[in-house]
């Protein structure tokens, strides 16, 4: 049982999947994407014809439902890696992520899933660093321009990623936010190995001191 974690928050196409899984890769660290799982839970409100305002019906389907993210992201044995990234479940993801009942349920799995591993585990979504692993290792804050982050998010949109941006930031249960202590990286214009090694320095300070 390992107990570090390196905590990733940032808004849409900031970076965090990619950047993640190449630190995970490169210290030998498992890999959790939570907004896959917020992800996926929607697919399943969406197939079993739940409104997704119903915060009871939604809660008890987030609590019900078995969710994996790897190899490929299935929800109650359904494999839903490309669902989870489709337009209708990018907008009705912030409803379903403002459900504070969703929230508990996704956040005591995460917790669950990083203390199951006997190495570490890199972890990036919205409410990382200041809810779910606040005593995190290494906290970072990924974040660029809109124009960069909707480019990375290529068929999105601009509108979308803006629109996804302002429900994260201004939702009231665990609204995107920067953690004091964390390490602010502007990833715009940066290549995926400079900010990978940047942060693996950090790391190695912090480990070190
Ligand atoms: O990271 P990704 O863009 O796939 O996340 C999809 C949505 O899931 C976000 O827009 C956000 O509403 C929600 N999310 C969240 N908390 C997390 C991860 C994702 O609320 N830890």
């Amino acid at each position: 049982m390992s107990h570090e974690i390196i905590a990733i928050d940032g808004p849409a196409g900031s970076g965090k999947s990619t950047v993640a899984r190449a630190v995970a890769d490169s210290l030998g660290w498992s890999f959790l994407d939570t907004g896959a799982m917020y992800r996926a839970v929607t697919c399943e409100a969406v197939f079993r014809g739940i409104d997704i305002n119903d915060q009871n019906a939604v809660g008890d389907l987030a609590r019900s439902a078995t969710i994996s993210t790897t190899p490929r992201v299935c929800v109650n044995g359904r494999d839903v890696e490309e669902e989870i990234r489709s337009e209708p479940i990018n907008v009705a993801v912030s409803v379903v992520a403002a459900n504070s009942q969703v929230r508990e349920s996704m956040v005591a799995r995460q917790r669950e899933m990083a203390n199951e591993q006997t190495r570490g585990t890199v972890v990036e979504g919205r409410d990382i660093t200041t809810v779910v692993f606040p005593n995190a290792t290494l906290k970072v804050y990924l974040t660029a321009s809109l124009e960069e982050r909707s480019r990375r998010r290529g068929e999105e949109g601009v509108e979308s990623v803006a629109r996804r941006d302002q429900a994260d930031f201004t939702r009231e249960t665990s609204p995107l936010r920067q953690a004091d202590d964390a390490l602010v990286l502007d990833t715009t214009g940066r290549s995926i190995e400079d900010v990978v090694g940047e942060i693996i320095q950090c790391l190695k300070n912090i480990t070190s001191s």
